[in-house]
């Protein structure tokens, strides 16, 4: 899920992520977090194992307190060689002891922790055994802006993963369609998010004809004819950040209701990204898109959020949806991705990963919005 930890960061980086961390829970009201591996770990401290097992691993941040890595004592080696160690004092187990008996002594008896959310159940449990005084709350319930804005070194990686996302469209665009299964064209789309240095592919959404209508296909054996719209979706990890770009291309001519539509998305697209600025509420994205849609009289085939955050996972807080008044902040990054979906008939969705600027927005994907004609 997590990919490696890119190389741009120091052990410093790591040390006063896990510092602001900490201060945060303390302000939030919690004992300390709790984190297994998984995004916040890589983003806390640079280590994936490299298999993640029923073994126990688990970050303890508190305030004021050094942090410690619970880990199983055959993988301490590893952990050691992660990027933020230095920051680290490692408590390994050994198979055959307690690792929640281990984690409890190093916890208060009655606190209440954020705990990642990608913890496992038997994990959550043993400490809940443990310790029965302590409480839990999700991490990204309690800190959902944690990992929301991005420095500098943050936001050089994300557009890398955009450029080389708009590197693999612009060779997309060039492949045979008709003719071929969705499932092919996604496996191009996959080969070429690699090619231009994605370690890690999430989704290559191929969606045909009337599957477009359905914003949760992926993809499948439907062959894709001549005069089908096809939404294409795709991103994944390239040094350790992500990409995620739609366009919806067009094989042959387009009809006129499919030009229009396609026109409106874009309008929209264009609207939502217009409403990015420091001091925005994240739904006045979201409500400046939808508006284009509505006022054309498509708005209840508008049928999702209108964007998410991205970083070292494809999709993560901050959302742009209505009732997230949340400010935007310079730094933060995220998709601005309206659709229309018309049951049975084609989909249009695009979709741009946007970072907030000091004077408005930025895109990180910059190919064509307007139709692309494919064969
Ligand atoms: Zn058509
Ligand atoms: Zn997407
Ligand atoms: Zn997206």
């Amino acid at each position: 899920m997590t990919g490696t930890a890119p190389a741009s960061f120091t052990a410093d980086d790591y040390e006063a992520r896990m510092e602001r961390a900490a201060r945060q829970a303390a302000e939030a009201g919690l004992a300390g977090l709790l984190v297994a591996p998984g995004p916040d770990l890589v983003w806390l401290t640079g280590y994936t194992p490299t298999a993640v097992t029923e073994r126990l691993t688990l970050l303890i941040l508190a305030a004021g307190r050094d942090p410690v890595l619970v880990v199983p004592t055959l993988e301490a080696p590893d952990a050691e060689r992660a990027p933020g160690a230095p920051a680290l004092t490692l408590r390994d187990w050994t198979d055959g002891k307690d690792p929640y008996a281990a984690t409890a002594a190093l916890l208060d008896a009655d606190g209440r922790f954020g705990i990642s959310d990608n913890t496992w159940a038997m994990h959550l449990l043993g400490l809940q055994k443990a310790l029965p005084g302590t409480s839990y709350a999700s991490l990204t319930e309690a800190l959902p802006m944690l990992r929301a804005v991005k420095d500098a070194a943050e936001l050089d990686l994300l557009a890398a993963a955009g450029a080389a996302a708009d590197a693999a469209f612009e060779e997309i665009r060039g492949v045979a369609f008709a003719g071929r299964r969705e499932s092919d064209v996604a496996a191009d789309l996959a080969s070429l998010l690699r090619r231009f240095g994605h370690s890690q592919v999430d989704f290559t959404i191929v969606a045909s004809g009337p599957n477009g209508a359905n914003p949760h296909h992926e993809i499948g054996d439907r062959v894709i004819e001549r005069g089908d719209m096809v939404v294409l979706d795709f991103g994944g990890l390239k040094d350790g950040y992500g990409s995620d770009t739609s366009r919806t291309v067009h094989v042959g001519e387009p009809t006129d209701e499919e030009r229009r539509v396609h026109d409106l998305v874009r309008e929209a697209q264009e609207a939502g990204f217009r409403a990015v600025r420091p001091g925005a509420a994240c739904q006045d994205v979201d409500r400046a898109a939808r508006a284009v849609i509505a006022d054309a009289g498509y708005g209840e085939y508008f049928i999702h959020r209108t964007g998410h955050g991205i970083g070292v996972t494809t999709h993560e807080p901050p959302y742009m949806i209505e009732g997230e008044e949340r400010p935007l902040v310079p730094g933060m990054c995220f998709s601005v991705e309206p659709g229309v979906y018309l049951p049975g008939r084609f989909g249009v969705r695009i979709e741009d990963i946007v970072t907030v600027t000091e004077d408005g927005g930025r895109r990180l994907n910059n190919t064509a919005r307007d139709m692309v004609i494919v064969d």
